[in-house]
């Protein structure tokens, strides 16, 4: 089975797992797990190589999956294996994480099935542009908010508002994690490895981890990791080992954060970053530690290697970085484990945050974005912590109940 597959497969369990415990009517769960709309669209672009103009049609997709609480809210995505299954796979999860968190958003997301990294900047804009023209009936500030993901940054939703601007007048809000200068917020580039940075010293010292003695590795050194990394070092955890996609760096002694941005900043990876010994990806998430991040790609724990993990708490910064029965497996072992749903919600926090700002046209400084960030982040732990101790179930399990609850209830009132 490919990796996407297992994905949808793992959220699915623990979904059902969930439904079952909150004894929903069948009918309920199907309205729960229905798209509100599919959409898609067809995205020709003239795509011009040494001197030759050929016209090529890419497939764009829109999943809005639900919209009880709040407008849509999701990113958008550009990557070659982009369909219709994943991107519904993760509308729902942007669905149940604005739950969570308690923001007036639903979830949704898109994409195009292309290599952005195969294109010009030209070709790129075109792309972004057309993909808005045509998605404009259906986005909007108080309809459906999209977000950079995959393959697309904030450039991309800057071509993204002016394109809707040009329609509907001027409408920063219609996208969020714009750069600064179009009403970005300060604070969302980090915001989401500070809110896994957050949640894992909150965690780690409920467990009576302290920071002096907690070596930390994290599998992952891009936006995620890196931040994550900053975040653990300053709260004076011990960085004992990294890794990118060209493989990991050790020193039980530690790494120095700051001389691994800069290494990575001249030489594009962490392989042969001075002072460090190299050990592979998969070594390393078996190292001994007491905090493993993935803060890479879905599915890196399975069954192949989950009773080989001896950290004592997993924190999950990738979206997804467990499989459902490698999740049982660290259970029985007594690993505590820090879901998706909770770990890397800051980053939509950060999202909604800017967008607040843009309605108010008031731009917040980072300290006044990060401190909200952290009393949400606190506040969602605190109520999953409480759920998982009063029914003794895991924090997953918990974070998916009340998620679910809360968008059901909302679709009761409303009376969908
Ligand atoms: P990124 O592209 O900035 O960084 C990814 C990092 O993973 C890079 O260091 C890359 O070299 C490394 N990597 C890629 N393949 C690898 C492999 N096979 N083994 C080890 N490392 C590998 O991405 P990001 O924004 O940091 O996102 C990381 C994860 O966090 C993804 O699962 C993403 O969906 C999730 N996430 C990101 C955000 C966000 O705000 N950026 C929010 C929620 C969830």
């Amino acid at each position: 089975m490919d990796k996407k597959c297992i994905c949808q497969e793992t959220q699915r369990h623990f979904l059902d797992r969930a439904f079952e415990r909150l004894k929903l009517k069948s009918e309920h769960r199907q309205l729960l797990l229905s798209s509100f709309r599919e959409t898609r669209i067809t995205v020709p672009i003239t795509l011009r190589h040494n001197g030759d103009e050929k016209l090529h049609t890419f497939q764009g997709y829109r999943v809005q999956h639900n919209h009880a609480r709040g407008p849509f809210k999701g990113g958008l995505r550009f990557h070659p294996d982009v369909n219709m299954g994943e991107i519904r796979a993760l509308a729902q999860l942007m669905t149940w994480k604005t739950a969570l968190v308690d923001i007036p958003f639903g979830g949704a997301k898109g994409g195009i099935a292309v290599d952005p990294t195969a294109l010009n900047e030209i070709e790129r804009e075109e792309l972004s542009r057309r993909f808005c023209q045509k998605m404009a009936p259906i986005i909007g500030v108080h309809d459906d908010i999209p977000a950079p993901d995959i393959g697309t940054n904030p450039q991309v939703m800057a071509w993204m508002m002016d394109e809707y601007s040009k329609t509907h007048g001027f409408r920063t809000a219609v996208v969020t994690g714009k750069p600064i200068e179009l009403g970005g917020s300060a604070g969302r580039l980090e915001a989401t490895g500070y809110g896994v940075a957050h949640l894992a010293h909150k965690v780690a010292t409920e467990m009576a981890l302290s920071p002096e003695q907690s070596r930390v590795v994290i599998q992952g050194f891009g936006n995620v990791g890196s931040h994550t990394a900053i975040g653990l070092a300053n709260k004076g955890y011990r960085v004992i080992a990294l890794s990118d996609v060209n493989g990991g760096v050790m020193n039980e002694a530690g790494i120095s954060i700051e001389q691994a941005l800069a290494y990575v900043a001249e030489n594009g990876t962490l392989t042969g970053l001075p002072g460090s010994a190299p050990i592979s990806n998969a070594d390393l998430l078996e190292l001994p530690c007491e905090i493993l991040v993935p803060a890479a790609l879905e599915a890196t724990i399975t069954c192949d290697n989950a009773d080989a993990i001896q950290a004592r708490l997993v924190v999950e910064a990738a979206n997804m970085p467990i499989t459902h029965r490698a999740d049982d497996q660290l259970k029985q072992r007594g690993i505590t484990v820090v879901p998706d749903l909770l770990a890397n919600v800051g980053g939509v926090l950060a999202s909604y945050y800017e967008w607040v700002q843009n309605l108010q046209q008031f731009p917040w400084d980072r300290e006044t974005v990060l401190r909200r960030l952290e009393s949400r982040l606190s506040h969602a732990h605190d109520a999953v912590s409480i759920l998982a101790q009063e029914r003794e179930i895991d924090m997953r399990c918990a974070a998916y109940e009340l998620a679910i609850r809360r968008v059901d209830h909302a679709v009761q009132l409303r009376g969908f």
